[in-house]
């Protein structure tokens, strides 16, 4: 028997820099690719049969594609993702092959960094490889939201497929979540480097919170609708926050709209190379999502508190839905071991556990190796 020649597929997670819970308010968005994320080593087959496993979650899943064409039946586990990736190509007659698929991956799972957007756009990608289909990366998230939305029933904006698609080495996106215009913006630190910390502390909060938070937003949306003629809350000015009468209506509002600001501000920022002035918007963007949009945890305020504290830290905040998960901070590069030692010093005294650092950049999006 030849042996089966191995392609290998990388799919990185994002970040999110700046704008957070922006995305299901139509406004801008600044993700970035990071390096670390999920590897895909496939050899392709000349039968019908797709078999998946992964180094971090024990047990290989087989599908038959003649049979995932007609049904895909959900099971609330990992392999979720990529059964319904598959089926909808099928569904829209793209032609895939049978292929074994092994998978392994330095991303966090669960942990904000966008695993399942990263798997989704790996096995989409993949799968449409050997047809040297002209993949449109654009497309490619749209298709791979819907399969989260739909068959996984995760209800995510577009920002994290996007990101794992269309991420450029050395560039922030500057995304607007409404219309999928893109600019590709010098993400440049310097001296600096951007540090990831995993809280690790459990998300529980994050989904039910998520849906309040939503329903407040289009809550306060309809209040200025009444005066102002709006398209989104992220295009509302600060002054609009005058008709909102309810004090938690005012201050989500008061976070999306200021954080839209602040978004528009970092473009500047790094158009200019002024890191200095990134890290102060983290850091109020921080201070917002803890006051006023209220999705921040003791232990994400540990980790931005201390990093802050320390000056050879621009600024830091919590990324991703909140209530756990990961925050970054921008860090002077010489200096992050000494940056780590003390948050792993303050972390361990309080919670008895460490966070996990990574150090990461803006990289390409999905690609074969
Ligand atoms: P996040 O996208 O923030 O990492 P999610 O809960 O949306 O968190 O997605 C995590 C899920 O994605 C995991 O529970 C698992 O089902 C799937 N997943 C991600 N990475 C892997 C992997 N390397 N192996 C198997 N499943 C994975
Ligand atoms: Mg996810």
């Amino acid at each position: 028997m030849t042996k089966m020649e191995t392609i290998q597929f990388f799919s990185p997670g994002r970040v999110n820099i700046i704008g957070e819970h922006i995305d299901y308010n139509g406004g801008l968005v600044m993700p970035i690719a990071i390096a670390q994320g999920i590897k895909a080593e496939v050899q392709f087959r000349t039968d019908n049969i797709i078999e998946i496993s992964s180094k971090q979650i024990a047990g290989t899943a087989t599908f038959n594609l003649a049979k995932t064409k007609e049904t895909a039946q959900k099971n609330n586990e990992w392999t979720d993702y990529v059964l319904g990736v598959i089926h909808y190509l099928q569904r829209e007659n793209k032609a895939i092959d049978g292929c074994n698929i092994e998978i392994s991956s330095n991303l966090p799972l669960g942990s904000g960094l966008s695993s399942s957007a990263a798997l989704e756009v790996l096995i989409a990608y993949l799968l449409q490889y050997k047809q040297k289909n002209n993949i449109d990366l654009t497309e490619l998230a749209l298709f791979c939201q819907r399969v989260e939305n739909e068959f996984v029933g995760v209800n995510c904006g577009i920002m994290d497929q996007f990101a794992v698609a269309n991420g450029q080495k050395g560039k922030a996106m500057c995304l607007d979540c409404d219309t999928l215009d893109c600019q590709q913006i010098p993400f440049e630190l310097g001296e600096y480097c951007l540090v990831l910390m995993n809280s690790k502390q459990p998300r529980e909060l994050a989904g039910s919170a998520y849906n309040i938070r939503r329903a407040q937003c289009e809550q306060a949306l309809a209040i200025i609708q009444e005066q102002q003629a709006v398209e989104n809350l992220c295009a509302a000015q600060i002054s609009d926050l005058e008709f909102l009468k309810d004090e938690v209506i005012y201050k989500r509002a008061k976070h999306v709209i200021s954080e839209q600001q602040r978004v528009l501000q970092s473009v500047e920022a790094l158009k200019q190379g002024n890191i200095p002035l990134l890290g102060k918007l983290l850091t109020a963007s921080h201070i917002s999502l803890d006051k006023d949009y209220e999705v921040s945890s003791e232990g994400l305020n540990l980790l931005v508190n201390t990093s802050i504290e320390q000056d050879i830290c621009l600024g830091a905040r919590l990324t991703g839905a909140g209530f756990g998960g990961c925050c970054i901070a921008l860090v002077k590069k010489d200096a992050v071991n000494s940056f780590q030692e003390k948050i792993a010093e303050v972390y361990f005294e309080r919670y008895r556990m460490y966070p996990d650092f990574y150090i990461t950049n803006a990289e390409d999006g999905v690609r074969s190796l």
